[in-house]
């Protein structure tokens, strides 16, 4: 059985373990890393859309460092606290890092659920997919968050970490009174790796935090000082922040010179609950 729907008819999907099938016949075969890509051609913007290797794999390698355990530990106890079983999505799951934490703290507490995690990247997905490889509950499927291959109203709670935002989905596959768990970046985030970049850095704000449809039940700022003094690390850090790709030449230079970096890792986790419609 899988928690998945056909992303051609809409139709149910079976995992006969090698393939997952609809009833229209329509097949899909899992990879030989164990994730089921979903991603149809003409959802995809580019050959090899998301993350590419070595995207992943730096990121990979980063949070396994555990700079970021703070944000999984709380991300993993509110899931926890707001979930008392079904269906878990983690849109844009990423290589598995939050998803993983997530799952654990699920299983740790006994409820009975089914994990799915989706993310555009196939590198990504084969990444994630290995954390999971004895999980018969924890799918991972390659498609994008703006066709989630998932039924109307079958979800009890979405995780999204620092992924794309896609309200009419994330409305869609949650039913009324589920839960949506989202991670940003806080005021004082990756300050100083900024200040080192740029000659006038900005400090992120969250204006208003309204999402159409779902309640917001409030927030929980997530905080610590973190200190790396590897530059491959800091080199990671940079290419996992949105700056990496608006950065010129000069602010790459500037940041191969780091040699070590003192920074907040500052986060807000926001948690909505759909309204009943
Ligand atoms: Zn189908």
């Amino acid at each position: 059985m899988s928690r998945l729907k056909c992303p051609v008819c809409g139709e149910k999907l079976d995992n006969n373990k090698k393939s997952y099938v609809c009833p229209k016949g329509h097949s899909f075969d899992i990879s030989s890393k164990g994730y089921v890509n979903l991603l149809l051609s003409s959802q995809m913007n580019a050959k090899l859309p998301g993350d590419n290797k070595m995207m992943v794999s730096a990121r990979a390698d980063f949070l396994s460092k555990g700079y970021y355990s703070h944000l999984a530990d709380e991300v993993s106890s509110v899931a926890a606290n707001s979930f008392s079983g079904g269906v878990i999505l983690d849109a844009g799951c990423g290589e598995g890092y939050y998803t993983e934490k997530i799952y654990n703290a699920l299983t740790k507490k006994s409820v009975s659920f089914d994990m799915i995690g989706i993310d555009i990247s196939k590198f990504a997905c084969a990444r994630a997919a290995r954390r999971f490889r004895e999980a018969d509950n924890c799918e991972i499927a390659a498609a994008s968050i703006f066709h989630l291959p998932v039924e109307d109203d079958s979800c009890s709670c979405i995780v999204t970490m620092f992924a794309p935002f896609c309200r009419e989905e994330f409305f869609r596959v949650l039913k009324s009174g589920g839960s949506l768990i989202m991670a940003i970046p806080a005021e004082e985030h990756l300050i100083n790796l900024k200040s080192a970049v740029y000659d006038e850095p900005y400090k992120n704000h969250t204006a208003d935090y309204s999402v159409e449809g779902f309640d917001f039940l409030g927030s929980h700022r997530v905080s610590r000082e973190i200190f790396i003094d590897d530059p491959v690390d800091i080199q990671s850090l940079f290419s996992m922040t949105p700056y990496y790709y608006k950065t010129g030449r000069e602010g790459h230079e500037r940041l191969e010179k780091l040699t070590s970096l003192r920074d907040m890792a500052d986060f807000e986790v926001l948690v909505y609950r759909k309204k009943a419609v």
